[in-house]
């Protein structure tokens, strides 16, 4: 089934759903007939769980709804606004929040934040669906309807970019087996931007270079470019929820890649970390981390001899690019480790000619 340009397969039958709701309702019933709950529903995607409960909750009860903006197509933002206030008044009210999932906790956490200024008496999470691997915050969900995996699901109120509300089982995204994730690592200067180059035209794939993009952003004055300048012109690494925002944009600006090639990215641990959450989300993996290894002392000297005609400040100053290369074995190389426990690191030999680098690669990739 598609919607837009994304397949999803059947996932959860109306059945299971309907079980779900009745065991929720069930529980409602027995803690709260009467505290004159408010059922608050969040809008859009919880409106047909929500109708559901109220419909069968035997007790007093009044709504209210709130809309929050949180996700973007396919990912939850970090940053939730409100659209729409909650009425009635909530003061010493105990109020049921009426989800459709609960994905990260973002929205629930903002959500919250209004609710206790509003000084309500208790606050309890009702959730049809709950992804525990995605949930990064500690508030209980109270009432829980199923448990997923951390899958992309439409139906039953969900949308992907306004379409499969009305469908009456749950589809998660088709995980697309054949897409081709690399990340390519290794120090400054070990030839990763050259190689991918070529391996992007040999496998089709789409090559992101976050060091490129922050440069093309400095070039051009961005907000990004100003607050990424100061700390590339030391050698630092620019700060992971930076350059996380940044990643996440230029994967979803192709959403028919057959895969990408992660070129400095990701540096940190947290940033494996969103980069596998992404592509998760996407029903996808990083196939294989490949890393470029090569002796520091050749590394300086490749970068004195590019900054001659790179233009690149960082490469110009011997003192920059030795911090550049500690940075890599203090906050970098530690995601040898991340990817090997995975069953996913491959080291290569990166000093030979371009082509004989190209072909170490290619053995690499073919076999995954
Ligand atoms: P590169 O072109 O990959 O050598 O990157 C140049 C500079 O951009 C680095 O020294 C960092 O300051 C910054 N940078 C590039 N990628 C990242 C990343 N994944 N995390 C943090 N900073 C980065």
């Amino acid at each position: 089934m598609k919607l837009h340009d994304l397949t999803f397969e059947k996932f959860i039958d109306e059945h299971e759903i309907e079980k779900a709701i009745s065991k929720v309702s069930a529980q409602l019933n027995k803690d709260l007939k009467d505290t004159r709950p408010v059922f608050l529903t969040v809008l859009n995607g919880a409106f047909l769980f929500s109708a559901e409960l109220v419909k069968r909750f035997k007790g007093a009860c009044e709504l209210s709804f709130i809309k929050v903006a949180s996700y973007d197509g396919l990912t939850q933002r970090e940053d939730i606004s409100t659209v729409m206030g909650a009425e009635p008044n909530l003061k010493a009210r105990t109020v049921v929040i009426v989800e459709d999932i609960v994905d990260t906790g973002n929205t629930i956490e903002a959500i919250i934040a209004i609710l206790e200024k509003e000084g309500v008496k208790q606050i309890k999470i009702a959730s049809l669906f709950y992804k525990p691997e995605a949930y990064q915050k500690t508030y209980p969900v109270d009432y829980i309807g199923l448990e997923i995996t951390n899958d992309f699901i439409v139906g039953f109120g969900l949308d992907y970019k306004g379409l499969g509300r009305n469908l009456n089982h749950i589809y998660k995204l088709t995980s697309t087996q054949d897409m081709t994730n690399l990340v390519l690592f290794g120090p400054p200067g070990a030839g990763k931007g050259t190689q991918a180059e070529i391996l992007k035209r040999n496998y089709d794939l789409i090559h992101i270079s976050t060091g490129d993009v922050f440069r093309y952003n400095i070039k051009n004055q961005t907000s990004l470019g100003m607050t990424a300048k100061s700390y590339i012109d030391k050698g630092m690494l620019v700060p992971d929820g930076v350059t996380i925002d940044m990643l996440r944009a230029e994967v979803e600006k192709n959403p028919e890649a057959k895969g990408f090639i992660f070129d400095g990215f990701p540096r940190t641990k947290a940033q494996a970390k969103a980069l596998a959450e992404l592509l998760n989300s996407m029903g996808t993996e990083v196939k294989a981390m490949i890393a470029l290894e090569v002796d520091d002392e050749v590394l300086v000297e490749r970068l004195l001899e590019r900054g001659k005609s790179s233009g690149r400040a960082d490469d110009a100053n011997e003192e920059v690019i030795r911090n550049r290369i500690k940075v890599y074995y203090a906050e970098t190389a530690i995601l040898k480790e991340y990817y090997q426990a995975e069953d996913k690191y491959y080291g290569i030999n990166g000093v030979g000619s371009i082509s004989e680098i190209t072909d170490r690669l290619s053995t690499v990739i073919d076999q995954l």
